[in-house]
């Protein structure tokens, strides 16, 4: 049996079926779920732009966190130190917040990465099982 690279299997029959085929050229099975399910997992571009994103987000999130302890320096003359003190630690904590959501995105978005190529992996080891 040959074994093109790019075939796919029917989840309903196992017949080779083609991958933009959207009903079984042999049982009629819908082949769509499979075809949607592949679209939900991001792309090369996709994956590039989100992981720059998130590192750009937590950069921005550092950049918060030292004003808010530059504000400090420069409040504490204006206010009382346990204001200046609460008042740069409130922009020191919005800063480790965005620095935090920064690195999650970049985080979910290589675990999707991670989970898209290793799904590519098992796919390429069992079509190599099957030959
Ligand atoms: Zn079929």
């Amino acid at each position: 049996m040959e074994n093109e690279p790019g075939e796919f299997f029917c989840t309903e029959c196992d017949k080779v079926v083609n991958k933009d085929d959207k009903v079984c050229n042999n049982c009629g099975a819908d082949l769509t779920e499979i075809v949607e399910e592949s679209d939900t997992l991001i792309d090369e571009p996709q994956f590039k732009t989100l992981h720059h994103l998130g590192g750009v987000i937590s950069f921005l999130g550092w950049i918060v966190v030292a004003l808010g302890v530059a504000s400090f320096i420069f409040m504490k003359d204006t206010f009382p130190v346990g204001t200046a003190f609460f008042g740069a630690l409130l922009i020191a904590i919005i800063g480790i917040v965005i620095v935090a959501n920064g690195q999650l995105l970049s985080c979910f978005v290589s675990i999707e990465w991670n989970t898209k190529k290793t799904n590519e992996l098992l796919t390429e080891l069992l079509e190599k099982r099957t030959d």
